[in-house]
């Protein structure tokens, strides 16, 4: 399949699908919003910065220090969803 079929065929609705389509790499339906577990505030993974922080650190989490002085951890969980914690 290229990619664009790929795309054509994508079905988010789909739970296989949607895992099959993140393994292949071409295309995700990852959810990459995540917040601040301290303050709220929402982040938002669109250019693959903390996904790239997560890949190169050995336990796949990245800490990230927020603009209200907090500290936090995030990762990506299995199914490509963006999850936040303290
Ligand atoms: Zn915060």
């Amino acid at each position: 399949m290229t990619p664009a079929e790929i795309i054509a065929s994508a079905n988010v609705t789909d739970p296989e699908r949607f895992v099959k389509s993140s393994l292949t790499g071409f295309i995700t339906f990852a959810k990459i919003d995540f917040n601040c577990p301290h303050c709220g505030k929402k982040y938002s993974d669109e250019d693959d910065k903390y996904v790239n922080r997560c890949n190169s650190n050995k336990d796949f989490c990245t800490s990230i220090k927020c603009d209200c002085g907090e500290k936090f951890k995030m990762t990506y969980d299995i199914t490509g969803k963006a999850v936040s914690w303290k």
